[in-house]
């Protein structure tokens, strides 16, 4: 009698019980939030394109409400155009987009601090927040040789962030260089042993008179 009451007692609460377990699948998705180091990984990749193209590794992303806007990657030497830097393609691009210079609300990722131009096109468009990998030490104009981001006389003021990924982005940068470098070198070897072939052909052969390798 007692172990039937108990049995029932549990087909009673059971319900109750259930309610209670979280046991119920949830339909709300799980909203990730990405960092700037996530959406650094995706200038990152910006950048291994333009390396793809024999150009040097510079990417940026154009971000705003966590969603890319525009993409872009050096292409100074395949269109020969100096003012082919990633962070111009890509706010061109949004601009071009969204209807609208005014890229209000968004944040910039790029591989390599801005240079002067970036810079300017940067403080046009009234994008908020820079966030770069390296610095430049020979043309960044985000705390390098200038700092455009915060000067009171100009209209517009933007937050930097500085240092993401700082060392991937560098070893791009160093590992594209490095490889031009090697290149240059052995062109340079195979020229001077092409120059050598060139005198040794230059004795002639006395019995024939036909000028050959010795
Ligand atoms: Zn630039």
């Amino acid at each position: 009698m007692v172990v039937f009451l108990a049995v029932r007692a549990d087909i009673l609460f059971l319900p109750r019980i259930c309610n209670i377990l979280p046991n119920k699948p949830t339909t709300k998705k799980r909203v990730v939030e990405k960092g700037d180091a996530w959406w650094m990984g995706r200038a990152i990749r910006e950048a291994e394109k333009a390396a793809g193209r024999g150009e040097v590794p510079i990417g940026a992303v154009l971000v705003r409400d966590g969603k890319i806007i525009s993409r872009g990657h050096n292409l100074r030497e395949g269109n020969q155009d100096p003012a082919a830097h990633a962070e111009l393609i890509a706010i061109r691009k949004a601009a071009k987009k969204l209807g609208n210079w005014r890229l209000a609300g968004t944040t910039l990722y790029v591989t390599l601090e801005p240079c002067i131009m970036c810079m300017g096109a940067i403080l046009l468009a009234r994008v908020e927040k820079v966030v770069f990998g390296c610095y430049d030490p020979k043309g960044g104009a985000a705390g390098s040789l200038y700092d455009l981001s915060d000067d009171k006389r100009l209209n517009h003021r933007v937050t930097l962030v500085a240092g993401v990924r700082q060392a991937e982005c560098a070893a791009l940068l160093s590992g594209f260089f490095a490889a031009l470098r090697a290149e240059k070198k052995r062109a340079k070897q195979n020229s001077s042993n092409s120059g050598e072939v060139s005198e040794w052909s230059m004795v002639p052969d006395s019995k024939s008179g036909v000028r050959q390798r010795t």
